[in-house]
């Protein structure tokens, strides 16, 4: 596996002077850089089921979550890393059919060579039957990114009287096409390519916007959004020390949240929205005077609250609704079927 790995994932001249191959990868950081090393797991009926998602989109999606951990702080990706356990069947090509790893790898390594990052190392076991039952795939990645020494945009960096901002064409998407996927997932099983509009099966990391924000000063803080608003931006008043207050009429809904809304799938789409997990935008806040563009990079951009000092006694995130009194904005990020937090 590790020659064909190496075939398929050229070593580009660059960063990574030594990649698949030797006992260790070597990394070449820009001299003044600083590196920033993120590491997520993606665990079989935790976060992706494999009677749910194509191998290429659970490829996909280990690599994203990486990437959008990079994206957050403003680092460029140097290097990807991967330690893979999966059942032997998984690694057999049947009647010529690509073997399901091959596909894993056909979803990785495509996001990979996009987001121009190389996949440098890793190591891969066999996950055993255990009481009779097959074992279960376990996918650990590894991403090493680049930043400027002591500019990586951080969780704590938010002043009172920022403003709140939020990436993409809005929030919820990835709820609402998980929603869609349980009751109907024979309808997903054909996508095997990365295509826009898949915020669930094929989330765009946004790496470009998290480079233009701290190469241009824009952002104060930032965190991506893995686990659902609600829940991330708790995370990032806790490091900022502040308290948040989104404004629900401006917060941008993704059109599959209110088509998951229309056929009753989900209670309100602003629910998924503000709770449903892995949408993968970068949420961050600027100074109130910093103009910050309608777009960056093609990505859109929308202002959607305010930072101000925490008070005693009082919620650390509200809401503000049209005809509603404020209501305090409790971390309830969606679950789905995972046991873990996805930070
Ligand atoms: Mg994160």
């Amino acid at each position: 596996m590790i020659a064909a790995l190496r075939a398929r994932n050229p070593i580009k001249p660059g960063k990574l002077r030594l990649g698949i191959g030797d006992d260790c990868a070597i990394l070449r950081p820009n001299a003044g850089d600083e590196l920033a090393i993120t590491t997520d797991f993606s665990l079989e009926n935790v976060h992706f089921r494999r009677d749910w998602h194509s191998p290429e989109a659970i490829g996909h999606r280990c690599l994203a979550r990486g990437l959008s951990d990079l994206a957050a702080v403003g680092a460029k990706p140097m290097a990807a890393f991967l330690s893979l356990a999966l059942p032997k069947e998984l690694t057999a090509r049947h009647r010529g059919k690509p073997a399901w790893v091959e596909r894993f790898f056909d979803g990785l390594l495509a996001l990979a060579a996009k987001m121009n990052v190389p996949l440098a190392g890793g190591d891969t076991a066999e996950s055993p039957a255990h009481k009779g039952k097959a074992g279960l795939v376990a996918a650990d990645i590894v991403l090493v990114g680049g930043v400027k020494r002591g500019r990586a945009l951080l969780r704590s960096g938010a002043k009172p009287g920022d403003l709140l901002y939020v990436t993409g064409p809005g929030l919820g998407g990835a709820g609402a096409e998980l929603l869609a996927l349980e009751r109907n997932p024979s309808r997903f099983t054909a996508l095997k390519v990365a295509a826009p509009g898949h915020p669930h099966l094929y989330p765009e990391p946004r790496i470009a916007a998290g480079l233009r924000l701290r190469k241009r000063g824009l952002a104060t803080a930032a965190i991506d959004l893995s686990d659902g608003l609600s829940t991330d931006l708790h995370h990032l008043c806790g490091e900022s020390g502040l308290a948040a207050e989104i404004d629900a009429t401006v917060v941008p809904i993704h059109p599959m949240a209110q088509l998951a809304e229309a056929a009753g799938w989900a209670r309100s789409a602003l629910q998924l929205a503000l709770h449903g997990g892995e949408d993968y935008e970068l949420l961050f806040t600027a100074r109130p005077q910093t103009k910050i563009p309608r777009e960056l990079d093609g990505v859109a951009i929308h202002a959607i609250g305010r930072m101000s000092k925490m008070r005693n006694g009082k919620p650390a995130v509200t809401l503000l609704e049209e005809g509603k009194a404020v209501s305090e904005l409790r971390a309830r990020g969606w679950e789905h079927f995972r046991g873990s937090s996805s930070d």
